[in-house]
């Protein structure tokens, strides 16, 4: 795979995270605006959160995959107070954290916030699509409803 920015830039974009060899590719991809996913090649399994092998078949041929954002939460929590992040303002109501999962394979799930979307809409069973927001400067991948099927 082209590698769009260099190790030690991608560091630079996201002083917040601890970038590894393992997750590089993840927010590689958010540069991109892409969401990419570990895939093993040998058993086509995606993993999520990264790993250095696939939990499957322990081969380490993983190849970062895009995935395409689409799925149905799967678990909804509302978060009252937490750490500071950008555009979370606790005092304006709870913070929405999405557990989503993805439409690819049963049991690959992804966490996020959800934006567009009043709380009450908010619920398990949701189907959502990948929107991309801000944070620190550097793409974030959030979810929102999905056009057409709250
Ligand atoms: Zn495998």
């Amino acid at each position: 795979m082209a590698e769009s920015v260099s190790d030690a830039a991608l560091v630079e974009r996201f002083p917040w995270v601890q970038i590894d060899h393992d997750n590089k590719h993840l927010f590689r991809g958010w540069l991109d605006r892409r969401l990419l996913i570990q895939r093993c090649q040998d058993c086509g399994r995606f993993q999520h959160p990264p790993k250095p092998i696939c939990p499957a078949c322990w081969s380490s041929r993983i190849e970062p995959t895009p995935v395409s954002g689409r799925g149905v939460v799967h678990l909804a929590m509302f978060l009252r107070q937490g750490a500071p992040a950008p555009g979370v303002d606790y005092e304006k109501g709870p913070h929405p954290v999405v557990t989503v999962e993805l439409e690819e394979q049963p049991g690959l799930r992804f966490t996020s916030t959800v934006v567009d979307a009043p709380l009450a809409d908010i619920r398990i069973g949701l189907p959502v699509e990948l929107a991309w927001i801000d944070r620190y400067g550097a793409p974030f991948p959030a979810f929102r409803p999905r056009a057409g099927e709250r």
